[in-house]
């Protein structure tokens, strides 16, 4: 059973892992749409932003223009290659902070609600006519950077599109007093990229109904795990208790029940019978199994209830002289072994409103114990008894002590600790139960201390009113 609850545990554990990993997987993959969809949704609300502002479109054609008379002063060799490409810089400086204001505009009324920045970068100029193509820039083979609109940096950056203009012009120039005409086709290359700010937090904002819900499900699937397990393991624990207590009874009642078979027969014998005294002892023998097993019955019976059960008698005690009746007559009761009691008073309050009764069982419950889990032929009791704010009574004795994983779980109905099965001691797990509920009956609480084999303290704290 105990194997088969640990495979349980462990399909279980490693079916979560694969259930995360998969919906990990999924998420990610819904994570990798959602963005491409974001980002193409930007794309095309963005690509067309030039053509609908008369502004943007009229900065883009100065520009051009600017930077077109500049490649037809090279081509008549007044003007020199890096110039057009300077005049391209120089004329772009003077015209951004307006086209990037303008951009931004452009996009407040194209109803765009988050932050967008937006760049024309150069990528290639080249011109050629009848003779050659001459590159004038080339992005591959410069670390210069021509751009229009706002820096982005290279992580950042989201590419939108390529533009590839090619454009054929003719141009007149007076040169050396005569009319000169030059053609060439001009071949200017684009790329346009932006960067969303925070598209990050965006798109998980868009996920987040469907992050949420995933983590639900996850925690439901944990602790429906989680009941199941433990519902598996306590009712394990109970079918355990309920076959050591079936054990455990069997046990008790074998004893007196032969004892009692053995005296009926030796009274039915004929020698006996002519003996008085033999019968007489044969009588009381079965008199004291017949008490023996009475008490094993009440024991069940009346050890099994629940504090709410216990009809308590309360009466007014002097703590010092009742605690020392109690003890005392413990001591001479208990022939078997060697026993010590040592007794120690700090009485403030002298007096104690209790069931005389049902303390004197909790305490007789505990001090049995300490005798019958004892690991030495003398069996040192030390009772201290206090009565301040509470009173606080502390058996500790020298016995054979409690392991840590079991003192949690003496105070239970029919638990019985490991150390019953090294020891062999015999016992129905109801004793501390009993003493656990009739304390509680008394508004009070019970605590255990213990080392093994080095003794076990329990200490009974009942309030005064
Ligand atoms: P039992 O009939 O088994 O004695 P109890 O309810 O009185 O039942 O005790 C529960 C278990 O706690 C015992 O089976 C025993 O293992 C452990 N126990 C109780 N008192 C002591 C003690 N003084 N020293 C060591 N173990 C103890």
């Amino acid at each position: 059973m105990k194997r088969k609850i640990k495979v349980l545990i462990l399909a279980s554990v490693l079916g979560l892992i694969a259930l995360s990993i998969i919906q990990g997987y999924l998420i990610n993959n819904t994570y990798e749409l959602k963005k491409k969809a974001f980002i193409n949704e930007t794309r095309a609300s963005i690509s067309q932003i030039d053509d609908f502002s008369p502004t943007l479109d009229s900065l883009s054609d100065f520009w051009q223009e600017t930077f077109i008379n500049k490649v037809v002063d090279y081509k008549f060799g007044i003007a020199k290659k890096e110039d057009v490409v300077s005049s391209l810089e120089f004329v772009i400086d003077s015209i951004n902070d307006t086209y990037k204001a303008e951009y931004q505009k452009a996009l407040i009324s194209n109803d765009i609600q988050y932050g967008i920045k937006f760049h024309k970068k150069v990528r290639a100029i080249i011109v050629t006519d009848s003779i050659k193509s001459d590159t004038l820039f080339n992005i591959q083979k410069t670390p210069k950077q021509i751009v229009l609109g706002d820096e982005i940096s290279e992580e950042n950056s989201i590419g939108i599109s390529n533009t590839n203009w090619e454009t054929e012009h003719t141009s007149t120039r007076m040169i050396d007093g005569e009319n000169k005409e030059i053609g060439f086709i001009l071949l200017f290359q684009t790329k346009d990229e932006m960067d969303i700010e925070g598209w990050r937090s965006i798109v998980f904002k868009q996920m987040l109904g469907l992050l949420l819900l995933s983590l639900f499900i996850f925690v439901m699937v944990i602790a429906l795990l989680y009941y199941s397990i433990k519902s598996l393991i306590s009712q394990k624990k109970i079918a355990e208790i309920k076959t050591d207590f079936v054990n455990n009874m069997t046990h008790e009642l074998k004893t007196p029940l032969a004892t009692l078979s053995l005296a009926t027969k030796m009274l039915k014998n004929t020698d006996v019978k002519q003996q008085p005294e033999m019968v007489e002892s044969t009588i009381s023998t079965i008199d004291r199994q017949n008490m023996r097993l009475q008490k094993l019955i009440d024991q069940v019976l009346n050890n099994s209830m629940g504090y709410q059960e216990i009809q308590l008698n309360m009466e007014t005690v002097n703590i010092e002289p009742y605690f020392n009746t109690v003890l005392d007559d413990f001591t001479l009761a208990v022939k078997s072994k060697d026993v010590v009691i040592n007794k120690n008073f700090e009485i403030e309050q002298k007096t104690i409103e209790l069931d005389k009764f049902y303390i004197t069982t909790a305490l007789l419950n505990i001090l049995e114990n300490a005798v019958k889990y004892s690991s030495d032929d003398q069996v040192i009791i030390d009772c201290h008894i206090e009565s301040h704010s509470s009173l606080k009574i502390s058996i500790k004795d020298n016995g054979i002590g409690i392991s840590d994983k079991d003192k949690k779980q003496v105070f239970e109905k029919f638990y019985r600790a490991g150390n019953t099965e090294i020891h062999n001691v015999k016992g129905l797990g109801l004793g501390l139960y009993y003493t656990s509920q009739i304390v509680k009956a008394h508004h009070g609480t019970i605590n255990l201390e213990s080392k093994e084999g080095k003794g076990t303290t329990f200490v009974i704290s009942i309030p005064f009113n």
